[in-house]
């Protein structure tokens, strides 16, 4: 491509709006430009690197045996009834409809159409097992469109979907998958985690998110010494205990009026947070459940639903709150519940003296003792964990970094096909459910993650493996003759042999040109200027280690060539 007839649109400045690396620079380069919030184009050289992320993608998955297909964005209302997830999946499911005023979803993911082509067209366990995946544009509107394609509202998703006869099958695709996947990500040359992962909306028995390490990535990763590693989310461990040992007294209520927040009780009780329990009122799938902690963690949503089974948890209403407790939210306390499930936490456990809700106004009661002033059924571990707690492993002090979620896989199991009827006839004529496995990767998020570990005060630095160009030539003057010929030559070989060449023949001054070629980050820069030819040399210098030297002009294109290839994944 020459630079003179390309759309490559370079910014000098940072955009005021923008806040991570990548989308500064995805700006700046020129890759994007917004349309509307969570919305973009994807300019030449943007598009240059998601087609190259997505070629790498695509060998990788059909180096694994999966078979490309494309479904549809729009989807009917009827399918997404049939796993009810037309109301499940909340506003984040962006939902149209036609002259009719029939509905449809704008493909946030794509369970349940894969489940309807499957059960119309596969009968047998002979056909399994086999996996399918598309590379499409995909809708949800989030609630914060942020970071630019990191968290947009429509973005580009490789999603694949495996069926099987049973679990055993599943797990060596899920294997297979997970190998894949680190190797894309090796291919990117990306620094990134496999962790254990919650499996929120999408269901399911297991799941693993790949973690790309960067520090304003939204996602925070729980690690330990001993190799374990899991989400925020999904993350389990112990809560240190705090508490000297005490003889326990007599639980008494005491007037709180006015004190609704842990903080608000402890303050004026002249209490640390610890000493309370928080008493949370939930619904989930419609139905009330309180969850205890010690009063200064926070209970992990995501793990109270697991542990519940329930595919949508929400704090209650007021309403809910009053009709459980007997009390206006702020002074719930599980003394003297009944008809409601209790989940208490592991923390709660060691507490002896500690306060609770008094369930009437301006109550609280103290010297409290879980276990014997209320029944507990058993502990659980619905604590959000975090850097500072100790290992469900090992026991060892966890640490935690942040990163950006770049791919998520899952053990389906047969959520869908239970929900969809979708079955195939077994060994023995008997109707089995699909065992299903899905597997998402984020194309265009994988790009800014790429930038965000790649890139410098000056510009870009992409990988060989997904630059939009392999090589630059950077002709310092243009109107010069020689320099314009042995720039044409140079770019008319490099072409031939096959590589991505930009040829930067514009006619601006030779700052502008190094500048931008900084920026856009091309791995490779050549630079041609009078002064080498006279000497009958070019210069060669990577973007990335800063390396340069002067190389003979009839010896150039052999040498680069090979710096190429070498480098290409
Ligand atoms: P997140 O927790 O970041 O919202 P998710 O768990 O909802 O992600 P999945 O449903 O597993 O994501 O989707 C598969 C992949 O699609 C993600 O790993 C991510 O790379 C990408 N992805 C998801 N949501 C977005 C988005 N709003 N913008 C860009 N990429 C996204
Ligand atoms: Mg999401």
């Amino acid at each position: 491509m020459r630079w003179s007839r390309a759309l490559i649109p370079t910014h000098k400045e940072d955009p005021s709006h923008a806040e991570t690396v990548s989308h500064k620079l995805m700006l700046r380069a020129g890759l994007i430009r917004r349309l509307t919030s969570g919305v973009y184009n994807y300019l030449p050289l943007g598009w240059r690197v998601v087609r190259k992320v997505e070629a790498i993608v695509r060998e990788e998955m059909d180096r694994i045996g999966c078979q490309e297909l494309l479904m549809p964005v729009i989807s009917p209302s009827e399918l997404w009834q049939e796993t009810g997830r037309w109301n499940v999946y909340g506003k984040e499911l962006w939902r149209v409809h036609d002259r009719n005023g029939r509905e449809f979803a704008l493909g946030p993911t794509h369970e349940e159409v894969i489940t309807d082509i499957v059960r119309n067209e596969v009968r047998s366990y002979r056909q399994l097992p086999f996996t399918l995946y598309q590379i499409q544009t995909k809708f949800r509107d989030e609630i914060r469109p942020r970071f630019g394609v990191v968290r947009a509202r429509e973005f580009i998703m490789k999603d694949a979907y495996s069926f099987h006869e049973n679990d055993d099958s599943l797990s060596v695709t899920y294997d297979a998958m997970y190998d894949a996947y680190c190797r894309i990500f090796d291919r990117c040359e990306l620094d990134y985690r496999p962790v254990e992962a919650a499996t929120g909306a999408i269901g399911g028995s297991a799941s693993h998110e790949f973690m790309v390490l960067c520090d304003t990535g939204e996602s925070e990763v729980i690690v330990c010494e001993c190799g374990y590693a899991a989400t925020d989310e999904r993350a389990e461990g112990l809560i240190a205990t705090v508490m000297p040992p005490e003889e326990p007294l007599s639980a008494e209520p005491v007037d709180t009026p006015g004190m609704k927040t842990i903080e608000d009780v402890s303050l004026f009780l002249g209490m640390e947070p610890w000493r309370l329990i928080k008493t949370i009122v939930y619904v989930a799938d419609g139905e009330p459940v309180v969850a205890l902690i010690r009063g200064d963690r926070d209970v992990n949503e995501e793990k109270l639903a697991g542990l519940l089974g329930a595919s949508m948890i929400e704090a209650a209403p007021p309403a809910v709150v009053e009709k459980v407790t007997g009390a206006p939210v702020g002074f719930a306390g599980p003394i003297g519940l009944s008809g409601v499930k209790l989940m208490v936490d592991n923390s709660v456990e060691p507490l002896v003296n500690a306060v609770v809700g008094g369930n009437a106004v301006d109550v609280h009661i103290r010297n409290v003792t879980p276990g014997r002033d209320f029944s507990v059924d058993g502990y659980c571990d619905i604590a959000r964990i975090g850097k500072g707690d100790l290992c469900c492993k090992c026991g060892k002090t966890l640490d935690s970094f942040r990163g950006i979620e770049v791919s998520q896989v899952f053990k389906l199991g047969t959520k869908y096909s239970d929900s969809m009827k979708a079955t195939f006839l077994n060994e023995n004529g008997k109707a089995m459910p699909f065992v299903m496995g899905c597997y998402g990767l984020g194309v265009s998020r994988t790009v800014a993650a790429i930038i965000e570990q790649h890139s410098d005060e000056y510009g870009i630095m992409w990988p060989m493996s997904v630059a939009p160009f392999e090589v630059e030539i950077l002709a310092v003057k243009f109107k010069n003759e020689k320099v314009r010929e042995a720039s044409e030559q140079l770019y008319d070989e490099l072409r031939a042999a096959g590589m991505d060449v930009l040829l930067d023949d514009r006619h601006d001054s030779p700052g502008v040109k190094f500048k931008d070629a900084d920026l856009i980050g091309v791995p490779v820069r050549v630079t041609i200027g009078e002064r080498g030819l006279k000497e009958g040399t070019l210069e060669i210098k990577m973007r990335r280690t800063g390396e340069q030297r002067d190389v003979a002009i009839e010896e150039a294109t052999a040498e680069i060539v090979k710096i190429v290839e070498e480098a290409r994944a």
